[in-house]
């Protein structure tokens, strides 16, 4: 089958990742390493050309955490959750993820980290399964053991039954479950989900949010760009808000309040308020003229 050149984003993440004994050389290279803290960036930049996408950023998610990062369109986050992965290279500032130098090594990483991008691009002309299958063979995984997590995921997330369709036919919501599946499906140590909520129905949402939560009961580290802010708030042990680059607050809900000054509010106020969009009533008001 002739794969389609368009699908740049997935190959680059899988670069390096396509036999197993890179594989195993990888995981070799990170058990000697220590990890005391799953992600740490260092005063870190990225520009593209005039903008400064991510301005400065020092953040240290620990082992076994729920991170959200929240922050307007255009904000940074996507550009920040890309440098964990190597996948964008910072102008300065260092990255570190489970114990490794991204910039160094990231084979190291890639192999135990599951990523879920903005917009995921799978290859659109391979069945659900068959896609899955190829992705858990990237990683090396044991065929019965591969077969068995692709069926628990596929029922759990009700795909069961649309895994033999070409995945040009599902809906947003099922390429999203899809490409959820595929970065659950070798159990990595760490998560970076960019907007993984946005196209699931309630139910599906509900799924992902409580299996993160049994995920980080086996310390599994999850770092999530959403906004969806009920979930946020219900499933974030901290939240940072990106604005224009910079990392504007983080902390826990009790932390968060305090920062904004609103300590009865939920995070939907907190955020309009630190973000300076709360003047929403004025907005819909002038667009209703
Ligand atoms: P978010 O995910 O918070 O919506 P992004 O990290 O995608 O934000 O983008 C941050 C800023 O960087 C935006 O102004 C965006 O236009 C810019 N940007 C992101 N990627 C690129 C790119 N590849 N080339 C040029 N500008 C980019
Ligand atoms: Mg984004």
């Amino acid at each position: 089958m002739r794969l389609q050149p368009e699908f740049a984003s997935f190959e680059e993440f899988t670069l390096g990742l396509n036999s197993v004994s890179s594989v195993s050389n990888a995981t070799a290279r990170l058990s000697t390493m220590s990890e005391t803290f799953a992600v740490e960036l260092k005063s870190v930049v990225k520009r593209y050309s005039e903008i400064l996408a991510v301005d400065n950023v020092d953040l240290t998610i620990k082992t076994g955490e729920i991170f959200g990062l929240l922050g307007p369109n255009g904000s940074g986050k996507s550009t920040t959750l890309k440098m964990l992965l190597g996948l964008v290279q910072p102008d300065s500032g260092s990255v570190n993820v489970l114990g490794v130098d991204v910039q160094k090594d990231p084979v190291a990483v890639k192999q135990q980290v599951g990523y879920v991008p903005e917009s995921p691009r799978l290859y659109e002309f391979l069945t659900g399964i068959e896609y899955l299958d190829f992705i858990g063979d990237i990683y090396g995984m044991q065929t019965e053991e591969k077969k068995n997590r692709i069926t628990e995921y596929l029922k759990a997330l009700q795909l069961e039954g649309r895994e033999g369709d070409m995945i040009t036919g599902y809906s947003e919501g099922m390429k999203q479950k899809v490409a959820l599946i595929s970065a659950f499906l070798h159990r990595p140590k760490l998560l970076i989900l960019d907007e993984p909520l946005n196209a699931l129905d309630p139910r599906s949402a509900r799924i992902v949010k409580d299996f993160l939560h049994k995920l980080k009961m086996q310390g599994v580290t999850t770092i999530m760009s959403t906004h969806v802010l009920e979930i946020a708030q219900a499933v974030c042990d901290r939240i940072g808000i990106m604005y224009q680059g910079r990392l504007l607050a983080l902390g826990n809900m009790n932390e968060l309040r305090q920062m904004s000054k609103l300590p009865d509010s939920g995070l939907e106020d907190i955020f309009l308020k630190l973000t300076g969009t709360d003047d929403i009533r004025a907005v819909v008001e002038e667009l209703l003229k």
